[in-house]
């Protein structure tokens, strides 16, 4: 690559990163991607890649909801590797109080048109059977899916090398602006914009940035078949998402294609090794038997971790950076948190409807990094 000119280039090939070049491809224009490792070695090769509609505010539910829409419409597209499957969710409620969040959010589902079926306990229990009894029921929402993350940035990337695009992995970016991609081996990339895609690490780049790391642990099992029908997710989990400080832990399961069950989920904010928390994973796995007990008794083959890239107000940044200088060529496209699986192809579709000034699908206001500027100049 020596010193070309492109109309874009993506910093990051992450499940974010993959889905901005494979739209910008589409929409025509000449993209060059970079990263530092290789396809998918973030948080996309971390997380558990369930496509998950969510509704902690308007915005978040707008995104959430059309990217689900655009993973439905894509998967007949996706190779068998993506292990694409609408195995919808259930939101699990341990009592009585929270049955009243499982019909709040199938009233505020319903009126936006998302499908869902409150469940007594009876329904739950023959829906999954290896849920403890005396559970309240629950929520299932029959249109969020699992896929395989590493696989679904893959073939994303490969379908804009397809239409052109440049792929140079394996180097990293020490800096961007001005139109100017510099990397550590001295070379330059030139281009009209550049994609800061790179996660969790988006501050490093993109000096001024609120994006701070939530490290995630999961395990994976051995193969059970047919143990775990849906992805299972407690209601508590919604208040362990929610809270900005403090380490949590909830019941959060998930079955793949293999037969093997992914374990999570754990919430963490300081942590910055990418280490085992033994006490943390205890912790989680101490919460996942309360609710299946027979986990129990399954044998596990691996457990890691990885870095949500969180912001103050838990939506991601997606558009042009304002900053002082004047430079007019970064582009966000990080802060996911834990929804980046979900929300990367709606986060393209936004993204490069600014860069090409087209009319959006959905109100863009919320999600542009325009907005935290105005929070500092109130702060
Ligand atoms: C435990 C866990 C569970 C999760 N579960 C889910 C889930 O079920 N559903 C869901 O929707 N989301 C989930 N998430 C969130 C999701 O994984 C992330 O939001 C998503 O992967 C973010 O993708 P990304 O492309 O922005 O970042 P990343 O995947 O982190 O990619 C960033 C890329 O940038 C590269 N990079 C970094 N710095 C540089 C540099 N200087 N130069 C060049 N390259 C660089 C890295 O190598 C990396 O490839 C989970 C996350 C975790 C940690």
């Amino acid at each position: 690559m020596s010193n070309p000119t492109y109309d874009v280039v993506v910093v990051g090939a992450g499940i974010v990163g993959a889905a901005c070049a494979d739209e910008l491809s589409r929409r025509g224009l000449r993209v060059a991607v970079v990263d530092r490792d290789v396809i998918g070695s973030g948080a996309t090769a971390a997380g558990m890649g369930h496509i998950v509609v969510m509704d902690d505010s308007d915005a978040q539910f707008a995104l959430t909801r059309y990217s689900q829409q655009l993973w439905q419409e894509l998967r007949h597209e996706l190779p068998d590797d993506v292990e694409f499957e609408q195995c919808g969710t259930i939101w699990v409620a341990a009592d009585e109080e929270e049955m009243i969040e499982v019909r709040r959010k199938q009233d505020y589902y319903g009126k936006r048109g998302v499908p869902t079926e409150v469940l007594d306990p009876t329904a739950l229990q023959s829906l999954e059977p290896n849920l403890r009894s005396g559970l309240a029921g629950g929520l299932l929402v029959p249109e969020d899916g699992v896929l395989y993350p590493p696989c679904a940035a893959r073939f994303l990337i490969e379908r804009a090398q397809q239409r052109g695009a440049t792929l140079r992995l394996d180097i990293s970016v020490a800096q961007i602006g001005l139109g100017q991609v510099r990397l550590t081996d001295g070379t330059e990339i030139s281009a009209k914009i550049i994609v800061n895609a790179v996660g969790a690490w988006a501050a490093d780049l993109t000096p001024g940035i609120e994006i701070k790391k939530r490290k995630g642990h999961l395990v994976i099992t051995d193969r059970y078949p047919g143990f775990v029908r849906h992805q299972l997710v407690e209601l508590g989990y919604l208040k362990s998402a929610h809270s900005v400080s403090g380490d949590s832990v909830a019941f959060n399961v998930q079955p793949r294609r293999t037969g093997q069950i992914l374990i999570g989920s754990s919430r963490q904010y300081g942590a910055d090794h990418k280490e085992v928390d033994s006490s943390m994973l205890v912790r989680m796995l101490q919460r996942a038997q309360e609710y299946m007990p027979g986990l129990a008794h399954m044998s596990t083959v691996r457990t890691w971790t990885g870095f949500r890239a969180a912001t103050p107000d838990k939506l991601p940044l997606i558009g042009p950076w304002v900053n002082t200088t004047g430079d007019k060529s970064i582009f966000l496209a990080t802060g996911h948190e834990g929804l980046g699986i979900t929300t990367s192809l709606a986060t393209a579709r936004v993204l490069v409807d600014q860069i090409t000034g087209t009319k959006p699908e959905i109100p863009i206001e919320p999600y542009l990094p325009s907005r935290t500027a105005k929070e500092y100049a109130h702060a």
